[in-house]
């Protein structure tokens, strides 16, 4: 007889730990107050870093591309699934990431596996950061290239790694913009400059950069000033920007040939076409954007600095993204269950995903945080700390 009896004892091992988590289902609209189980919550976990999910210029496109077009495209890009929204969206990321083309994929997740596997073949080398986000890993993962990793932001490592590269035919050195679980920015002009010595490309993956780094949001590589030289710039539409959806930000040859490769692209259905015009609207607001990405950063100071203040360990952000260090997975847990207590949902990140003595609460800011809700939270922190870890 068929059973699931090893997949029923894994989840009781995961149980025992203290990793196990059942979905957390909310009665409204992400937002910085939420509601759970009939309560009002204070939410900062979400990646909807500029409030852009409740946009009314963006609900009302949406609305109208519905009317318009219908609820679905109907097909994948390469048959009937390609409207005149998806194509505008490309040429409007292009020209926002000052990028000769852009190639838009149903998510960030699959822009990545789409791109990884389109474009490293057998005799190319992917040297990729440790840290750097499951869907990279992944999308190397479908590739016969050599592997090489570095430890987090070695730049040494890194120089030694592509010196030991030199037979190979392409050299891509893949890192995230922003670092999910951290919140630290990857050191891009120093990969550049390793790049360009040893004849390389780099790949960013600016999902949680898109929307919170550089002007309006364009990215790392526009925060560094490195424009033109990164080669391939992966966004997503899905965090910041307030819809769903991932991109790649290229040169026209590498988009056109994604077109004729890339597995996601060619065998999935496109946007639908309320979440393109709503990511085409989203664009127009980036580009005034200024103030409220100013009030991100503002708010991500403020937080950050009063946290340490209380005496946590925030690692090492410098992002609205501010874990707190908590240690090992079921008390990270329990210092998380405690902050809901107090009326705050910030998401506890346990092993696998970080490392096992790095648990952590992940608290991330978002520019619809007020002054008072900021403090209610560092109340919270501050109360459950004293129960947890004095
Ligand atoms: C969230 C994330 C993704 C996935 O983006 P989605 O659009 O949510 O699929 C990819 N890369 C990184 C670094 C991310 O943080």
């Amino acid at each position: 007889m068929a059973s699931w009896n090893t997949l029923q004892q894994e989840l009781e091992q995961l149980q025992m730990e203290g990793r196990y988590r059942p979905l957390t289902v909310w009665e409204s609209g992400s937002g910085a107050w939420m509601t759970l189980n009939g309560r009002s919550v204070l939410q900062m976990s979400s990646n909807n870093y500029l409030g852009l999910t409740e946009h009314p210029g963006m609900k009302e496109a949406a609305i109208r591309a519905i009317e318009k077009y219908g609820v679905g495209s109907g097909s994948v890009r390469t048959i009937t699934g390609t409207l005149d929204i998806h194509d505008q969206l490309e040429q409007e990321l292009a020209r926002f990431k000052g990028t000769e083309a852009a190639l838009v994929f149903q998510s960030g997740f699959t822009a990545n596996q789409g791109v990884l596997a389109s474009l490293l073949g057998p005799d190319d080398v992917v040297i990729s950061d440790e840290l750097n986000h499951a869907s990279i890993i992944d999308g190397i993962r479908l590739t016969k290239a050599q592997r090489k990793v570095f430890a987090h932001k070695d730049m040494d490592q890194l120089e030694a790694a592509l010196k030991e590269s030199a037979g190979f035919q392409k050299r891509i050195v893949v890192t995230d913009g922003v670092f999910s679980m951290d919140g630290d920015i990857a050191p891009l002009p120093t990969i550049v400059a390793l790049a360009e010595k040893y004849d390389a490309f780099v790949y960013v993956d600016d999902a949680h950069a898109s929307g919170v780094l550089g002007k309006n949001g364009k990215g790392s590589t526009d925060h560094f000033g490195l424009h033109g030289r990164v080669h391939i710039q992966i966004g997503t539409l899905s965090k910041a920007v307030g819809a769903v959806g991932g991109y790649v930000a290229c040169d026209q040859v590498v988009k056109d040939y994604l077109i004729h490769k890339a597995r996601p692209f060619l065998f999935s259905t496109s946007q639908t076409p309320a979440v393109a015009a709503t990511c085409l609207s989203a664009i127009q607001v980036l580009g005034q954007s200024g103030d409220l990405i100013a009030k991100l950063w503002e708010n991500a100071a403020y937080f950050r600095s009063k946290v340490q203040a209380l005496g946590f360990d925030t690692g090492a952000s410098e992002t609205p993204i501010i874990p707190v260090i908590v240690g090992n997975p079921a008390k990270t847990m329990q210092f998380s269950d405690l902050l809901l207590q107090e009326g705050v949902y910030a998401q506890g990140i346990v092993y696998p995903t970080v490392a096992m003595d790095k648990g952590r609460v992940r608290f991330i800011v978002t520019a619809q945080h007020t002054r008072e809700d900021l403090d209610f939270a560092l109340h919270a922190l501050h109360k459950a700390g004293k129960q947890i870890l004095e």
